[in-house]
């Protein structure tokens, strides 16, 4: 059931719609409406997210705002869709396309950004499969607190700008309360999106997308002697850097499908995520993931397979001739490693207080990672205590082993001239304090479930500023108790 239109809702709070994606070739969007909600409440409203948008959410009711964000009153100038798309799901191919999700369009923010503003299980579109389009609420909530974790981290990411519950019951294993997530995103265009068309083999609309994108993410490419080449490096230099900046928090995206990976390079569909916490480059979180394809240290790994599809369906427009283009794609996708590798030893650096390169820093990076995974150090906590001059408290005098990484890690911050002090200030911008842990996530999402959202504010507020070291935060330090049970994450639905 359609939501119907409720003329008595203001939603003007100074949205500025363009529904440029609704402009490309018909077969990659469908018309969509959000469903019907019984009792929408809000839960959460991101009010840092809306005044940078131009949006007065002050403008709003409790009723304007709930009515708003689940989709039972469309603003002026919306067109809701859901898009199309395809993608590799655990290696496997598939044609799919938003099932629960749909796009009300782009607003244009006051700093001259163009963002999507995209319903999350708002019910079902023509892409629905056998779904029922809608969401629970407790992983909405999660994508909200993860997202806006990874942002005050400094990690490109979607973001959320409202959850709210539906009042109507979702039925997974249990019956769950329904929630539709408002997200905010740079686009949703994805590896998939291309996949789909090409899938299609229709290549006049996938040179249109393609021509969309360049202008939309990355307009220097069009000045290039092979823009879609250009197009295809930028690309991948962006997903290099941004899996770099999830190896050095400690994050697991979990379901590193083609579907879920931006053409924009920010982190995309929260599901099965998790950050670590003792460092175990084998961690898994996600409950379908059984044999870790998307583990810690295959991400990297995955990004590369994923961009190696992407270039499957790029192929077309890289050069007439079928073997030109795949020597072309080939030769750019090689570079792929070298690029990771480059990001994380830059950032390594800047983690162990170092501000030039000299010979051995990756070695001394690594054996501190194996130092890590035998000694089951907790990753952030690690790097933190590095910065702080907590050293001693990692590891008990009696390890030789990390007492010799220290001592050439002091001596290579010596050799640059510098005090250990001034390194460490350094240190503190490059690894946060505060980072979504697990139990403190659930705990959350618990209280949420009982109506109390105070806990959430709590946690949200901390992880707002991630490098700041501030006394009452101290709750958020520990990680979950070494016995505890091996947490488990679940897909989003
Ligand atoms: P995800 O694992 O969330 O990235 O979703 C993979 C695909 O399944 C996407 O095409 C989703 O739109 C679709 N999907 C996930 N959950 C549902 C649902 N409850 N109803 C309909 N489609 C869904
Ligand atoms: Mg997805």
């Amino acid at each position: 059931m359609a939501a119907p239109m409720d003329s008595s809702v203001t939603t003007d709070i100074g949205w500025r719609f363009d529904n440029s994606y609704a402009r490309l070739p018909q077969r990659l969007f469908a018309q969509a409406r959000p469903a019907y909600a019984s009792a929408p409440r809000v839960m959460l409203l991101n009010t840092g997210l809306a005044d940078a948008l131009g949006l007065s959410l002050g403008a709003l009711s409790p009723d304007g705002a709930a009515a708003l964000f689940s989709g039972q009153a469309i603003p002026a100038g919306a067109q809701p869709i859901a898009q199309a798309y395809a993608g590799h799901q655990f290696g496997g191919f598939t044609m799919l396309g938003d099932g629960r999700a749909i796009l009300l369009g782009e607003h244009l923010a006051p700093d001259g950004s163009r963002v999507d503003i995209q319903f999350k299980g708002s019910g079902q579109t023509p892409y629905s499969r056998r779904g029922d389009g809608r969401a629970a609420l407790g992983p909405m909530l999660r994508e909200f607190v993860i997202s806006e974790a990874m942002h005050a981290l400094g990690i490109p990411t979607t973001r959320s700008l409202a959850v709210v519950a539906t009042g109507d019951p979702v039925y997974r294993e249990e019956r769950l309360k329904g929630a539709v997530l408002t997200r905010v995103a740079a686009s949703h265009l994805r590896v998939g999106t291309f996949e789909f068309l090409a899938a299609h083999g229709d290549h006049v609309a996938l040179r249109a997308l393609a021509d969309y994108t360049i202008k939309r993410h990355y307009p220097a490419a069009a000045n290039a002697a092979n823009p879609y080449l250009a197009f295809y490096q930028a690309v991948l230099e962006r997903q290099m850097a941004l899996i770099v900046q999830w190896q050095l928090v400690g994050f697991v995206h979990g379901v590193m499908n083609t579907d879920n990976m931006s053409i924009a390079g920010e982190t995309i569909d929260y599901g099965p995520c998790a950050f670590m916490d003792r460092y175990d480059p084998g961690a898994v979180f996600s409950s379908i993931d059984a044999y870790g394809r998307y583990a810690y240290d295959q991400q990297p790994l995955i990004a590369q397979w994923n961009l190696a599809r992407f270039a499957d369906a790029l192929l077309p427009l890289l050069d007439p001739v079928p073997d030109k283009a795949i020597e072309l794609a080939t030769e750019v996708l090689s570079s792929a490693g070298a690029r990771f590798d480059a990001h994380w030893l830059a950032g390594m650096r800047a983690k162990l207080g170092l501000s030039n390169a000299m010979p051995g820093d990756d070695e001394l990076a690594r054996e501190l990672f194996m130092w890590m995974h035998t000694a089951a150090a907790d990753f952030t906590n690690t790097f933190r205590a590095l910065a702080t001059g907590d050293a001693a408290l990692l590891a008990p005098a009696s390890d030789q082993r990390f007492a010799a990484w220290h001592a050439r890690w002091r001596g290579r911050i010596a050799a640059e001239g510098v005090s250990l002090e001034t390194a460490q200030q350094r240190m503190r911008a490059a690894s946060p304090v505060i980072i979504p842990r697990n139990q403190r996530v659930e705990e959350t999402l618990a209280a949420a479930e009982q109506d109390d959202m105070t806990v959430m504010h709590r946690l949200l507020e901390a992880l707002a500023t991630p490098y700041d070291d501030r006394p009452r935060d101290a709750a958020y330090l520990s990680p979950a108790p070494e016995d505890s049970e091996r947490y488990r994450t679940f897909c989003g639905t």
